[in-house]
């Protein structure tokens, strides 16, 4: 197949790059690099891998055939949705607007990369695909949560109105290699303070609840979904839940840290709880998670040791 992928240059976009080559296939990437780095896909030197620096809220033309679009462009971080809050609210509607405008045009089948924030901050747990969630849309995180649930209303309405051979996946907290270092997240703040004996900063009292999956799990999933013909919102996501403050004495733990824990505040309308229920994922696509987080926090923790010791 010839895929464009958007966002390729990202954390998420260049695994699949890798992935989808690795299957045989042609890649065109588009990233306008404002969170995506040239450094997550420099190490790509294949005839069937072409790059763009492109902004994709602008329209979008590609030469020749396109065969599948995947729809991975925006800030996915809190701190880096309040520092672009318009381009995160325009590459999930414009951006989604432009990517189906070309599906059409090129009869290319197409993959949204949603997320478990069109869930809010659920108050159910775990969180199916029917739950319609629990979101603010004029706080902090609204600019990232309202975007990502137009687009997912779009994408439906292009599948029908348009016939578009459409897919949705709802990823839940996703880490491993390549994860920004001062992105805010909580893997790529936690791992590089263990790491230089800084304390390990926990949002609130760290009761908070997150699901980590790791990378190589969540494009296997995906790559099973593209291939799939399921037009409803699938969740892919570790179900193995955790507390944030379980999560920063584990990594001391691994990282045989001397670090300390500091509590700084919880962040407005952090959601308190986050678990997929991947039963659908199971049943239409056959996937779980089989990486255990012990051994892919560890490859994350090595490469976090890379990429420190170079800067
Ligand atoms: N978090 C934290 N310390 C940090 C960064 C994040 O305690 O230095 C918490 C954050 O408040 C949230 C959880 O870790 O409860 C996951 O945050 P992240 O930004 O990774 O993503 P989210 O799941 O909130 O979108």
């Amino acid at each position: 197949m010839r895929i464009l992928i958007t966002g390729g240059a990202g954390f998420l976009g260049s695994h699949l790059c890798d992935y989808l080559l690795s299957m045989g296939n042609e890649v065109i990437c588009m990233d306008n690099l404002i969170t995506g780095s040239i450094d997550n896909i420099a190490h790509i030197h294949n005839e069937r891998f072409k790059f763009y620096k492109y902004d994709v809220t602008e329209f979008i033309y590609v030469d020749g055939e396109i065969n599948f679009i995947l729809h991975f462009a925006s800030p996915a971080s809190p701190i880096d949705y309040a520092r672009y809050p318009i381009q995160t609210l325009k590459v999930g509607a414009l951006g989604t607007h432009k990517t189906l405008g070309l599906a059409k045009h090129k009869k290319a089948s197409y993959l949204l990369a949603s997320t478990s924030e069109v869930y809010g901050d659920p108050l159910i747990s775990p969180q199916p695909e029917d739950y319609w969630g629990n979101v603010n849309p004029v706080g902090p995180r609204g600019v990232y949560d309202e975007a990502k649930r137009f687009g997912e209303a779009l994408v439906m309405a292009y599948h029908s109105v348009h016939k578009i051979d459409t897919r949705i996946v709802r990823i839940f907290n996703t880490y491993g290699e390549r994860m920004r270092l001062n992105d805010g997240r909580v893997v790529p703040a936690f791992i590089p303070q263990a790491l230089t004996g800084e304390p390990l900063t926990v949002f609130g009292d760290g009761s908070q609840t997150r699901s980590f999956c790791y990378v190589a799990d969540l494009v296997e999933g995906i790559y099973k979904l593209m291939c799939s013909d399921c037009h409803t919102p699938v969740n892919l996501g570790n179900p193995e839940e955790m507390t944030v403050l379980e999560f920063a004495n584990k990594i001391i733990e691994i990282t045989g840290s001397s670090s300390e824990i500091v509590y700084k505040p919880l962040p407005q309308d952090d959601p308190k709880q986050r678990r997929p229920d991947i039963t659908k994922a199971k049943q239409l696509l056959d996937w779980q998670p089989k990486v255990s987080f012990e051994e892919g926090i560890t490859k994350t923790i090595n490469w976090f040791k890379q990429r420190l010791n170079k800067i």
